[in-house]
């Protein structure tokens, strides 16, 4: 069964937001492996997209995932990482199509909700970055 990243960022859990994008990714049938609620530092959050560090939206992007509480999780299901994409939609919600979390919750570019692994390599980086073997459950 393959294995993604998720998390519902801050803009979202702000907006209580949390039951309504959980119903969603069970509806889907996604197994929640592992889920946790944490107030990332700014250290944390920059280390986590090391791979943007050069983009111009760096600085905003990392500040605005540290403004309040996260939820992690790592989700399961028969080609996870691309179905989680799907489900959460395009980058900018104006992008996105109707029934994607983004269309649906995002307010922005910057703060749209939800994030996603966009690759096998990066599952494994962005899970094992903020979970350890003993907290995922089979
Ligand atoms: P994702 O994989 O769909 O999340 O998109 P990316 O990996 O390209 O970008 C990571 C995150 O950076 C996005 O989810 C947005 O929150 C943010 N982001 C992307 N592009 C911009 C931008 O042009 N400006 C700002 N402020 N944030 C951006």
């Amino acid at each position: 069964m393959e294995q993604t990243f998720a998390i519902i960022k801050p803009d979202a859990v702000e907006r209580n937001l949390i039951g309504k994008i959980l119903e969603r990714i069970e509806a889907e049938g996604f197994r929640i492996a592992s889920m946790k609620r944490v107030l990332l530092t700014l250290p944390i959050a920059e280390g986590f997209y090391h791979v943007h560090k050069e983009r111009p939206f760096f600085k905003d992007l990392t500040k605005s995932m540290c403004e309040g509480p996260v939820i992690l999780m790592v989700l399961e299901k028969e080609g996870a990482i691309k179905a989680w994409r799907k489900l959460m939609g395009a980058t900018n919600p104006a992008e996105a199509d109707e029934g994607t979390l983004r269309k649906e919750f995002a307010v922005s570019l910057e703060k749209n909700s939800v994030h996603g692994s966009d690759a096998p390599e990066t599952a494994v980086f962005e899970i094992s970055y903020f979970f350890s073997q003993t907290e995922i459950i089979p």
